[in-house]
């Protein structure tokens, strides 16, 4: 069951198209699993036609109304040639036989190589990333995978980090974070992960800014996700 959504501020920008790609992404992700967060998200664009209606009656010029609705229009064939792509997309059979992966959400899997070349990288014996690419230089996405049991080198964040667990469960200091459910790290705030003992844990996580590592063997070992812009 989940229990940890995106707010309503994180919910309202997305609604309104000004979140950064690469964070709107999990935000879709956890749309997609989510029933509660998408009829949230339902009532904010009900809210955000309503205003942009009102604004448009009172201040938009004719001239600038054309120009609106031809902007709708445009993003409205845009997304829907985007659909028709996405129904044609199967997961390739390296990830398909992957159990962690095999039901990760459509927006998610839209970002895996084609080739089915993703690649893993060993940070420490409990945790595996694989870097996504997103096209966005100032953020990295990134999947996590712990071990069951593994605990991952304890690490704060020099900007914002949003997690999305895709599959299994983990704990930190404050709390258990099960599939579907979303979270967000500020700068500043340290935290442990460890996967749960019975199943390996997936998540995907977007990292604004470097991770420092504040543990002993941080030192020794990789950061959870040393930046590298996609
Ligand atoms: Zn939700």
């Amino acid at each position: 069951m989940i229990t940890h959504h995106p707010d309503d501020n994180l919910l309202t920008e997305y609604s309104s198209g000004s979140l950064a790609n690469a964070v709107g992404v999990i935000v879709c992700a956890h749309l997609q699993t989510c029933p509660h967060c998408r009829k949230r998200v339902e009532q904010l664009n009900k809210l955000g036609a309503a205003i942009l209606n009102q604004s448009v009656a009172e201040v938009v010029q004719p001239a600038s109304f054309d120009q609106l609705m031809t902007r709708i229009r445009n993003q409205n064939s845009e997304t829907s040639a985007g659909d028709k792509k996405s129904t044609s997309e199967h997961l390739h059979p390296v990830y398909a036989n992957d159990p962690l992966l095999k039901h990760v959400p459509k927006v998610i899997a839209k970002l895996l190589p084609r080739d089915g070349k993703l690649k893993w990288e060993r940070v420490s014996a409990a945790l595996k990333t694989a870097r996504l690419k997103t096209g966005q230089s100032q953020y990295e996405v990134a999947f996590q995978r712990i071990s069951s049991g593994g605990r991952v080198v304890e690490h704060d964040h020099r900007g914002l980090e949003v997690t999305m667990v895709l599959c299994g469960s983990f704990s930190d200091e404050d709390g258990v974070y099960n599939q579907g459910d979303f979270l967000v790290r500020n700068a500043g705030e340290i935290h442990r992960p460890t996967a749960t003992q019975n199943q390996d844990c997936l998540c995907i996580s977007v990292v604004e800014a470097p991770v420092k590592v504040t543990g002993f063997f941080g030192k020794l070992v990789n950061p959870f996700l040393s930046f590298r812009p996609a």
